[in-house]
């Protein structure tokens, strides 16, 4: 881990990007997952509204850093709930954080290869890609589901490197999930940045030790909004 609280440029040729928490607001999510499916769920069932939010909370608590728990399809059969469908009608509460868009278009401008590398599913990166605008400012978008593996699991690395070209010393991973910057780490990536505050209801969050980010002001000097 290279944890000087600059990061030096020169040296980085591909970068990776979470989505959730990272460039976009967890409050999306959150609200998402804690508030408009357990009313929703609420409603089907004829069960109240509490008794759902606690019932799913444990659902939800059993799955966490397993690939399902990213996955629309698991919950929309584990909930009997069109997850996608549900998502797209709250989907005008998707925010991006920012500067995102300037800090992407300044990767492209220094010849930066930017990935998104999330583990949303495909439905969910593209509601949020349409809501936000900015795929066409990824030279690549990966989503864990295609190789079987959340990125917190050690799996995933070698998969990843088999599929991408990137070296290790040239590359830059900004991710709010603290376990998915200790996978990074054992696998040798050297730039690693987290996210403070990636709800911005909540807040900040312990980073264990890897250099958390404000804005992207803090990692690319002069950003001037567009
Ligand atoms: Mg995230």
């Amino acid at each position: 881990m290279n944890n000087s609280r600059s990061l030096d440029w020169a040296q980085i040729k591909t970068v990776f990007l979470d989505m959730d928490g990272t460039l976009m607001d967890l409050a999306f999510d959150n609200y998402f997952w804690h508030e408009y499916v357990p009313l929703i769920y609420s409603k089907n069932k004829g069960i109240d509204d509490v008794e759902a939010k606690q019932l799913l909370l444990g659902m939800y608590q059993r799955q966490r850093g397993n690939l399902t728990w990213y996955c629309t399809d698991y919950w929309s059969s584990q909930l009997d709930l069109g997850i996608k469908q549900l998502k797209q009608q709250v989907a005008t509460k998707v925010s991006l954080f920012p500067l995102v868009n300037e800090f992407l278009t300044w990767l492209q401008d220094n010849g930066k290869r930017s990935v998104l590398l999330t583990n949303a599913h495909m439905d969910s990166v593209d509601i949020k890609m349409e809501q936000t605008g900015i795929r066409a400012k990824f030279d690549r978008i990966i989503t864990s589901h295609s190789y079987g593996y959340a990125k917190e699991q050690d799996e995933f690395w070698p998969l990843l490197a088999d599929d991408e070209i990137y070296q290790c010393e040239a590359t830059l991973l900004i991710d709010d999930n603290v376990s998915v910057l200790q996978a990074a780490d054992r696998h040798g990536i050297k730039h690693l940045r987290s996210v403070l505050r990636p709800d911005t209801t909540l807040p900040i969050q312990e980073t264990q030790g890897y250099l958390g980010i404000n804005n992207f002001h803090d990692i690319v000097d002069g950003l001037i909004e567009f």
